[in-house]
């Protein structure tokens, strides 16, 4: 028997090996084995059983982990498409694929010794009074941890260990399974009665679940619904329907709305009583032996439904038969190194192959999901008002340009929004602010000399952190003392400034205006714990915080029904991004921010400050206007040849010397070129400097490139990349369909 290994170092490659008799039965394709390779030993996959090998003198495998096959061979076919279309080799793929608990040389399960009661075979040996005291108790319980037996029969292991001698107890290592949500108490729900709209969506998806996959219309459904018109419950019912033809679905959320509130509504309908392990949750917050153990309820099918973040789309569920994708147009879904995939994108591609159903759902669709469905690919659902009939928040947007002229210098917060918390805080109601910046101030600068703290390392400005008194970059990391004057040695003035404003100091400056009130802060710097991040949002529940400020994060999947009052410190911050989707994010984050207000009894209102009130992507969310926004968006789209108009890669090229890294970026460039030979709609631009010159002390270079369809491009991309060797030093990362433009 031969296994073809893929093993866990970049090679591009997959190596024979002979499989020994006693491996036999448990290897198989998706197993993980540990192999000889030049003197060392590698962990790696099975990807194929061949019958025969171009090779002679194969080596033995050394070892399989686990009792079989981990990775199914469904999703190992589509980790190959991954690697293919994502131009990464199949051992980056397979990363992806298997959490790292999983892959892990040692089994990952947590053991405990236990202890038993059994019958003795042969003759009784004579037990003492207290040994068959202990004895009893002990056939009471029948089985249970050796721990809690010595606590409750105050009794030692060397007591227990006579027991054992007698034949009348055996001790044995149990699995033990770790469950992060043990401690919680779930009540469960049942199927609330559904709205029209509602009615309308379930009814769609539930014919697409029930049709013979070759006779369905559409298999892939972009559920458009505005923020609390109830898609989750949708979203539920759809699971349900799925469960009901024996069918498991994945549900995917972006990390930061993977709250334990988002989990609950899950386990509340699913998973309580009985079915206790229906429900896995796969997220970073997990310990590693979390992990595993609820990774491996579901490849042994114990959990059907499976929740969690962009990775979650690789979990092994089977059959397969409904993948959401819930805000499917947040950007981290899309990993960011390699394999650089869009798990929105691998669901689609995943639930094709799969024949399973894929419900993309948003309140403010990428332009791509949406052209999609104008183009008839994917269905479109639409669930405009809100489930329980509430009205949308009032959006006022505050032209920042008068208040500067009003005030002496630009304040913080307006004379509007001021009065506005002012008037929650009197009503004991709740408000949120946002800012998407976080540190005191963004830069710091010299009025007399020009001079700008910037990082050594990156082409950034550094940010001023007041608690630690230090400048830091929010690229690389790098921190420095904050200087008192200016550092430049002929000038030393006292007179430097800080320029910008932070969440830090939004924080100090609503303490100064409203000293009684409870003031938190929440942003990467405030979290570093997860207990932290409990806490506050406890505190804020309870009432006891009345004024939260943070960056995006608690943009999402929060919702606290006191909250009246949502402000946006600085809405342009993301409009200035040199980024062709600046003004599609700018309105995502504004519709997002503003579904916080008004969720429960009492009508909520927006302010949203900014310098550019009439931008089309700050105006079109104040009227809660998706459609008018993408209509004049796609058209800058097809103007500017950007997607989802055309599709996009981008390889960038990172190096020490300057001069070397456009050298390789020109013989690139020229060598892709010539795809256009084959390839008559391809554009290709560059090398240029990227956005973000310089970062990590590395300089960035990059190449753009757009054309009609992608697969074709990506192929060609991955072989030229694969055969063409640069100078050493310059690294490249291709990236197909990237977000984030940096
Ligand atoms: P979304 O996911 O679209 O933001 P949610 O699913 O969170 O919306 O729903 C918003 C609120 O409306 C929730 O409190 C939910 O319980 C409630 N809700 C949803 N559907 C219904 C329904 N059919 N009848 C009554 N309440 C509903
Ligand atoms: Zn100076
Ligand atoms: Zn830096």
């Amino acid at each position: 028997m031969i296994a073809r290994v893929t093993l866990e170092i970049a090679l591009r490659k997959e190596f024979d090996y002979l499989v020994p008799p006693e491996f036999q039965d448990r290897v198989d394709i998706g197993a993980r084995v540990k192999v000889p390779f030049g003197g060392r030993k590698l962990m790696g996959v099975v990807t194929g059983l061949p019958d025969q090998s171009d090779h002679h003198k194969l080596k033995p495998i050394l070892n399989v982990i686990g009792k079989g096959s981990l990775v199914t061979p469904k999703v190992l076919a589509l980790a190959r498409w991954m690697a293919a279309y994502y131009c990464c080799p199949i051992e980056t793929a397979l990363k992806s694929v298997l959490p790292v608990a999983v892959r892990k040389e040692k089994e990952g399960w947590k053991k405990q010794l236990h202890i038993r009661s059994v019958e003795p075979v042969g003759s009784e040996i004579k037990l003492t009074k207290r040994q068959q005291e202990l004895r009893a108790i002990l056939q009471e319980w029948k089985e249970m941890p050796l721990q809690e037996f010595l606590k409750m029969t105050q009794s030692t292991k060397a007591t227990v260990k006579k027991l054992e001698d007698a034949g009348v107890a055996r001790m044995t290592h149990e699995v033990i399974e770790r469950d992060p949500y043990a401690d919680e108490h779930i009540v469960p729900t049942e199927s609330l009665e559904l709205n029209q709209e509602q009615r309308r969506s379930l009814d769609a998806i539930e014919q697409a679940l029930d049709a013979d996959p070759d006779q369905r219309t559409s298999s892939v459904f972009l559920l458009h619904g505005v923020t609390g018109s109830g898609k989750t419950e949708v979203y539920l019912q759809a699971i349900d329907h799925a469960m009901d033809q024996g069918k498991g679905a994945i549900v995917l959320v972006p990390e930061i709305s993977l709250t334990p509130q988002t989990v609950e509504r899950f386990k509340a309908r699913f998973s309580s009583g009985k079915n206790k392990t229906l429900v896995a949750v796969l997220h970073s917050h997990l310990s590693d032996g979390e992990r595993h153990d609820e990774w491996h309820k579901i490849r042994e099918g114990r959990a059907r439904i499976v929740i969690g973040a962009r990775s979650a789309v690789f979990a092994p569920v089977e059959p397969l038969g409904l993948i959401i994708v819930d805000e499917e147009h947040e950007h981290s879904y899309k990993q960011e190194e390699a394999p650089r995939y869009h798990a929105r994108d691998v669901a689609v591609v995943r639930a094709q192959r799969e024949q399973a159903v894929v419900v993309l759902g948003s309140a403010t669709p990428s332009l791509e999901t949406y052209y999609n469905t104008q183009k008839g690919k994917y269905h479109l659902l639409e669930m405009p008002s809100r489930a329980d009939n509430k009205t949308m928040p009032w959006v006022r947007v505050v032209d920042m340009r008068s208040e500067g002229r009003k005030n002496k210098g630009i304040p913080i917060l307006s004379q509007q929004l001021k009065e506005s918390i002012q008037q929650r805080l009197d009503n004991r109601e709740q408000t949120m602010l946002f800012l998407n910046r976080r540190g005191y101030a963004s830069s710091m600068q010299c009025p007399k000399c020009g001079f700008v703290a910037g990082c050594p390392n990156c082409s950034i400005s550094l940010t001023y952190h007041r608690r630690k008194q230090q400048l830091r970059c929010h690229i690389c990391g790098h921190d420095e003392k904050a200087p008192v004057c200016c550092p430049v040695d002929t000038c030393k003035s006292y007179e430097i400034r800080f320029a910008g404003i932070g969440t830090e100091k939004v924080e100090d400056t609503l303490k100064v205006l409203f000293p009684k009130a409870g003031i938190e802060r929440m942003d990467s710097d405030t979290l570093k714990r997860k207990e932290d991040y409990k806490r506050i949002l406890t505190d804020f529940r309870l009432g006891k915080v009345d004024i939260l400020i943070g960056t995006q994060m608690i943009a999402k999947g929060l919702h606290f029904p006191n909250v009246t009052l949502v402000g946006i410190i600085y809405a342009d911050l993301s409009l200035h991004m040199p980024d062709f989707r600046a003004g599609e994010r700018t309105f995502q984050l504004l519709t997002q921010v503003a579904g916080r207000a008004g969720r429960g009894d009492v009508e909520g209102d927006v302010y949203v400050q900014s310098f550019t009130p009439f931008h089309a992507a700050i105006q079109y969310a104040r009227r809660h206007d998706y459609l008018g926004f993408y209509e004049q968006e796609i058209e800058f789209r097809k103007e500017t040849l950007y997607p989802p108009a055309m599709r996009l890669a981008v390889i960038t090229l990172r190096g020490k010397n300057e001069e070397k890294l456009k050298l390789s970026g020109q013989h690139l460039a020229q060598l892709i070129g010539q795809f256009k030979e084959s390839m008559p709609d391809l554009t290709v631009a560059g090398p240029s400097p990227a956005p973000l010159e310089r970062a990590e002390t590395f300089f960035r270079y990059q190449i753009m490139m757009k054309c009609a369809r992608m697969s074709r491009l990506s192929a060609k991309l991955a072989q030229l990349i694969a055969e063409t060797r640069l100078p050493e030093g310059v690294l490249t990362a291709v990236d197909i369909d990237p977000v984030n433009m940096h």
